[in-house]
């Protein structure tokens, strides 16, 4: 888990992180060039490996001033980086992907291994990185959390903020049993809706925000690329971007905690948030040769897509690892359940049709005539499978007990 903290250097500090980060890329790139020359089949006098790449960034440095002038702590991190990389992928190439070359244009980064942090206030703490000294930083978390880090990430959003993401064990979750169960259906229109009724939305930006982010987008199609004007609109647009993750983020954080200190049982669908952010699939024009149909998949709606797949996924994602902290005789349990058919199944009589969906909002049984909010319907159906999930005694459990008892009401 990590910790992610806003940095904030004088623009002496600046200048060297900068140096790091364009070293790190350096280093990472030039490593991974000989990695991918090298081949099994060709008759190569030594192996490459982290160890020999090592031993190569030594006599380079002593070769080349200008590497020299640079951390040697920095530069072996982006050896090691690339090390794991390839440790990935080998491991897990459905997973991971080949490394690929970095570049000036993506996120800059490096990484730190022996940290040092220091305490200054209730708000603010000092981490010490090579040739810049000591950098102040933001504390929203407790210290606790931040004083056992042993490494850390320095990296430079696409809007030209500095953060230092801060490796560490995660806190652990403080809750006592409540004997309540909540099955949570995700959505666009709502981010999520529980069983219990309660319905979510995640902010976006305001009216203001969303007319100022559209004129830009049109003022960056009009401006020349690579002018200086037009890198100033997009940073003006990145820190839109920021702004709006931040918010999102935060609330995820908020909604999740109170979901899983409130729940001794979650039910999620197990949704494939990488299917999801997908485009659709192009549809050949049977008229017309080499034409395509329009497929729904407009610039926009491929976005939109995007974004709603990646906060859901984070969204999953946190309520399991909170849940994994809780205290062991107050746990909260996550259960994943198929997906399929929750949104149009009667949850009274189990009567499935796509007419039992009156509207995006309202569900109305043509089998039983049973009325509901077609969201909390869905989250009683994947409440349900999440309990029909659970060992057998498990279902003698408080909460399974409150859960029926609920139910039969
Ligand atoms: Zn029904």
């Amino acid at each position: 888990m990590s910790i992610r903290q806003r940095l904030y250097p004088s623009p002496e500090q600046a200048a060297a992180l900068e140096m790091h980060c364009s070293h790190a890329r350096f280093v990472f790139n030039v490593g991974l060039e000989q990695r991918k020359m090298w081949h099994p089949f060709k008759r190569h006098t030594f192996k490459i490996t982290a160890a020999s790449q090592m031993r190569e960034l030594t006599e380079a440095r002593e070769a080349f001033p200008w590497l020299a002038e640079g951390s040697s702590a920095v530069q072996q991190g982006a050896l090691r980086d690339l090390d794991r990389a390839y440790r990935n992928w080998w491991s897990k190439p459905s997973k991971f992907r080949h490394p690929t070359f970095r570049s000036k244009n993506e996120r800059q980064g490096f990484i730190i291994r022996t940290l040092k942090v220091q305490r200054l206030n209730r708000k603010w703490a000092l981490v010490s990185i090579p040739k810049a000294g000591k950098i102040k930083f933001r504390l929203s978390r407790p210290w606790a959390d931040v004083a056992a880090a042993k490494s850390a990430r320095v990296t430079l959003s696409k809007s030209g903020q500095w953060h230092v993401s801060i490796t560490t064990h995660p806190a652990p979750f403080n809750r006592t049993t409540t004997g309540k169960m909540v099955g949570i259906d995700r959505g666009i229109k709502q981010t999520f809706s529980t069983s219990d009724g309660v319905h979510a939305r995640i902010p976006t930006l305001t009216k203001t925000e969303r007319d100022k982010f559209l004129a830009l987008e049109r003022r960056l199609s009009r401006q020349v690329p690579g002018s200086a004007r037009r890198e100033v609109t997009k940073l003006k647009l990145n820190r839109l971007r920021d702004k709006l993750r931040n918010r999102q983020n935060d609330w995820i954080e908020k909604a999740t905690t109170s979901l899983v200190i409130d729940h001794d049982l979650i039910a999620l669908e197990a949704l494939n948030t990488v299917n999801m952010a997908r485009r659709a699939p192009a549809r050949p024009d049977p008229d017309n040769a080499g034409g395509f149909l329009p497929n729904g998949a407009g610039a926009k709606a491929h976005r939109n897509r995007g974004i709603y797949a990646a906060c859901w996924g984070k969204f999953a994602r946190r309520i399991s690892d909170k849940a994994a902290t809780t205290p062991e005789h107050h746990r909260t349990q996550v259960i994943l359940v198929n997906p399929s058919y929750t949104s149009i199944t009667c949850n009274e009589c189990k009567h499935i049709s796509k007419e039992n969906r009156e509207s995006q909002a309202v569900f109305h049984c043509k089998g039983c005539g049973h009325k509901a909010h077609a969201d909390t319907n869905a989250g009683r159906n994947i409440l349900d499978r999440a309990h029909d999930k659970l060992p057998l005694d498990g279902r003698s459990t408080d909460a399974s007990a409150t859960h029926w008892a609920q139910r039969q009401a």
